[in-house]
């Protein structure tokens, strides 16, 4: 059961419309990763090389996992979103046999998408690396992805890292991770559109202004604004209940809001 909850694919599905900004990324995801993936023969048929592993790298909470989430949605994939310190702190020998049976169940349940995240767990040089990744299980996960570049079993790899001069250059060889994806933190376009999608079906006030809320979170990535609606929405409730009304979420509640949480992308 423990193994199960490993690698029990991901029942919610996104796609690229519930993903804020990032509109080159997702353009540049649809071309090189799920057209090929959709229409293989085409391909082949202009000898076009497809295949290999994706690698989304870039400041933590900026949507690396929404979007794998979402290009397995675009796909009709599963996803399969795999903790790699799960699989990590196993005893000798069981995280290789743990490992193998996600790329296994990933086949045998395709299409499907494998989501890898802090990649550099396993794949990392050695300081950025888990103590407890054997040499034994960095091979294993290599030849695991260079089984894949042959023929891609209708298995889609992608992983994620926070730390990419970290990656072990043995990774990023053609047919493993070999097409690396920068997911950048919001600018203002990119900020107005995900509070957008926070606050998509919430009781909200009219003619709440965005834009200028948008303007003033300079800074602060996917994850940080949405702290900042759970926030609001924590304190539209309080208010709900104090003044015993049927209380809308109001740009008050989100500019106070704002002044608690702490952007967290400066220093990437
Ligand atoms: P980490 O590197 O820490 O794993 P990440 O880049 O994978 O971070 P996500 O897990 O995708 O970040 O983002 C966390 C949450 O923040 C998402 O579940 C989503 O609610 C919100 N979020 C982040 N980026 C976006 C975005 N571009 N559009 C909409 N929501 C976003």
């Amino acid at each position: 059961t423990e193994l199960k909850r490993i690698i029990a694919p991901t029942e919610k599905t996104v796609t690229f419309a519930d993903v804020g900004g990032l509109s080159e990324v997702k353009k540049q995801i649809h071309k090189k990763i799920i057209l090929p993936y959709q229409k293989p023969s085409l391909f082949q048929r202009f000898r076009k090389r497809v295949g290999g592993g994706i690698l989304l790298y870039g400041p933590p909470g900026c949507g690396k996992t929404l979007l794998a989430r979402a290009t397995a949605g675009e796909c009709q994939a599963k996803f399969f979103n795999i903790e790699l310190a799960d699989i990590l702190d196993m005893y000798i020998g069981e995280s290789e046999k743990r490992l193998h049976t996600v790329f296994e169940q990933a086949r045998n349940q395709s299409p499907a998408v494998i989501f890898f995240d802090e990649v550099e767990a396993i794949g990392g040089k050695r300081q950025y690396s888990r103590e407890s990744t054997s040499s034994k299980l960095v091979s294993q996960f290599l030849s695991e992805l260079d089984g894949f570049a042959q023929n891609n079993h209708g298995v889609l790899v992608l992983a994620s890292t926070n730390v990419p001069w970290a990656i072990d250059s043995a990774f990023l060889r053609p047919g493993r991770f070999d097409r690396l994806i920068f997911i950048p933190p919001p600018d203002q376009t990119a900020r107005e559109n995900i509070l957008n999608i926070l606050l998509k079906d919430r009781p909200i006030e009219r003619n709440l202004d965005l834009a200028s809320l948008a303007k003033i979170t300079s800074g602060f990535s996917g994850a940080d604004l949405q702290n900042v609606v759970e926030t609001a929405i924590d304190n539209a409730i309080e208010d709900s209940i104090s003044s015993q009304e049927d209380v809308l979420l109001s740009q008050q509640h989100l500019q106070q809001a704002m002044k608690e949480v702490k952007a967290t992308t400066i220093d990437w």
